[in-house]
């Protein structure tokens, strides 16, 4: 066997060995089998029911908006969804190929897919040929259906690690880590703050995105060496390269194992100065990592994680279990639930149909301005989060503010909520504080009107960044640019930071950059002093914490305000953290 390295953008650490386990797109995986003779009508049967129940499912979708607030447009929508579904190209010729060729139904119908795909190519009127995109929603929807969970990750095949390799996996892939346990992912697309690399380094597993071809060299059952920190994918390694990632992969463990003494010390620099370093979470489940690495708080809580591979939205009801586990696990120490930030790769499978490709999604509706255009849903959530803020100190986040009024926008919903919670005698935190993201530039550079409105604010780094250098955080073709050095990055924090702590609001930084142990000295010496990351990375936070002096370190962070390019801005922090 051929022994050879891939590299590419390490984005969540650590070392796995394991055995390869590819997947032809991320959420469906058509597998391809022949069947006995006696299980052709009983495939064909299954065929059908799919279909039906696919029926059922567009026929729920619109007694569901009858008489709602949704534009008359998704009717439409749907009713084209519908006659395609009903179309005999869809629903008749796949039970043919099951005949003709004795293979699975999800095989008959990818096959048939490919079919219309292509004839739709060669339509000449642009309008009509964007169709076959309807065609494929379709289609996707009835194999989601016969696959049976909606957009289930196949389940690891082996006893021993299973690495995952696949071209893209989205965030709604990626969360069911949590459920199977892989050993780590390689991609060959994605950028370091995906919300797929986000989700990897929150479930601790080493992952490696961006290596362009790791699923076209990469055969099933390969023996790989995953190594998260270099970025880079060892496919067969021979015996010693074996050994020696062994060896690396204990030392790491003893590390993170003397880490743990660290659990229960408070976060404070050599000179005296407090740090809160409160835990990023996506679901209820990520509380045991939380209280085991000693986090004094949950400061953020990613709520969207809730609605997405599922069938249906999550009810009030349930939501609300969900936000009252994370308040009561807590134990009175602060947890700050953001509204959900569903749009841009956040898609919701239950909402498809209702939720147009924006051409530009993440300039489009996104977070807050998805929650205002669907209050129904945001309403839901809001009732939900009040009533959990009766169990524990919750606090209400909102993601990508950008104007003043869309918080006066949030804050009339809230008392709305508030209103309709206490008219039906519901208890609640009647002063529950209600705190804005900062991830846009305009929220930075015309701050004053936003901190007036709110208790507190949280810098969203990963989409900071994006917004103010124009870089998709999760396009590799231009990872390369994406850097939290720029100097009009570390400028904008620095101002926000300022902003706040002159109208006396605490301010956290809940992106990528809290958790990134290089840059704690610098965000200590812009005068943060609340960090909130993932569990995996507070305790290597708060050991740089404790060996950090934030007098110092605002001596050279000035310096770095000043600094015109981000070269020197680098040489500045290696400096910083050679103190
Ligand atoms: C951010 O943008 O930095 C952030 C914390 O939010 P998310 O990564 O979920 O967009
Ligand atoms: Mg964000």
């Amino acid at each position: 066997m051929v022994s050879f390295a891939l590299n590419g953008v390490g984005v969540s650490g650590g070392i796995a060995i394991g055995r390869a386990q590819l997947v032809s797109h991320a959420t469906l995986e058509v597998a391809h089998y022949t069947l006995p003779a006696s299980k052709v009508d009983a495939e064909i049967l299954r065929f059908s029911n799919a279909i039906k129940e696919v029926q059922k499912e567009l026929e729920g979708l619109h007694a569901a908006m009858t008489g709602g607030d949704v534009p008359g447009e998704f009717g439409a929508f749907l009713d084209v969804h519908w006659m395609i579904l009903t179309d005999p190209t869809l629903s008749e010729a796949p039970k043919k190929l099951i005949l003709e060729q004795r293979c699975n139904a999800e095989w008959a119908l990818t096959q048939q897919l490919g079919i219309l795909v292509e004839q739709f190519n060669e339509i000449e009127d642009a309008y009509l040929r964007e169709r076959k995109a309807d065609i494929v929603q379709v289609g996707e929807r009835v194999l989601k259906r016969l696959m049976g969970k909606p957009g289930a990750l196949p389940a690891p095949v082996a006893e021993e690690q299973t690495i995952l390799v696949a071209h893209d996996l989205s965030p709604a892939d990626v969360i069911q880590f949590k459920q199977h346990h892989y050993g780590a992912f390689l991609t060959d697309v994605g950028g370091v703050t995906s919300h797929t690399a986000i989700v990897a380094r929150s479930l601790n597993v080493p992952a490696v995105v961006a290596t362009h071809n790791a699923r076209a060299l990469i055969r099933d059952s390969e023996m790989l060496i995953v190594d998260g920190d270099a970025g880079v994918v060892i496919v067969n390694p021979d015996r010693a390269v074996l050994s020696e990632y062994r060896l690396k992969q204990t030392e790491l463990g003893l590390e993170r194992q003397k880490l743990k003494r660290l659990r229960t010390k408070p976060a404070e620099t050599l000179d005296g100065v407090h740090v809160e370093l409160h835990a990023n979470i996506e679901l209820p489940d990520d509380l045991a990592q939380t209280l085991e690495n000693g986090a004094t708080g949950v400061g953020l809580f990613r709520s969207e994680f809730l609605f997405l591979n599922r069938d249906s939205l999550p009810s009030e009801d349930e939501q609300f279990e969900a936000y009252r586990t994370v308040a009561e696990g807590m134990e009175g120490k602060p947890v700050v639930i953001r509204t959900f930030d569903l749009g841009a790769d956040k898609h919701v499978e239950s909402l498809d149909g209702l939720m147009r490709v924006a051409p530009n999604p993440a300039l489009g509706l996104r977070a807050v301005r998805f929650c205002l255009a669907e209050p129904r849903m945001f309403l839901t959530q809001l009732r939900a989060i009040l009533r959990a803020s009766h169990y524990g100190c919750v606090r209400i986040l909102v993601p990508m503010l950008a104007s003043a009024g869309e918080i006066d926008q949030t804050l009339t919903m809230i008392a709305h909520a508030k209103e309709a919670l206490r008219d039906q005698d519901v208890p609640f935190d009647p002063n529950i504080e209600v705190g804005g993201m900062i991830e846009i530039p305009a929220a930075v550079i015309a701050m004053d009107a936003l901190v007036s409105r709110l208790d507190f604010l949280s810098i969203g780094t990963n989409d900071l960044i994006q917004y103010t250098l124009a870089v998709d955080r999760a396009d590799e073709a231009v990872a390369h640019l994406y850097n939290p050095l720029h100097p009009a990055v570390v400028r904008l924090i620095g101002q926000a930071i300022a902003t706040a702590d002159k109208a006396k609001k605490p301010i956290a930084v809940c992106g990528e950059m809290a958790g990134e142990v290089s840059l704690t000295r610098l965000l200590l010496g812009l005068g943060l002093r609340h960090f909130s990351m993932h569990p995996a990375e507070l305790l290597t936070v708060k050991q740089r914490v404790l060996t950090s002096d934030a007098a110092a370190s605002k001596v050279i962070a000035d310096r770095i305000r000043r600094a015109d390019s981000p070269e020197r801005i680098s040489l500045l922090v290696d400096k910083l953290n050679a103190m």
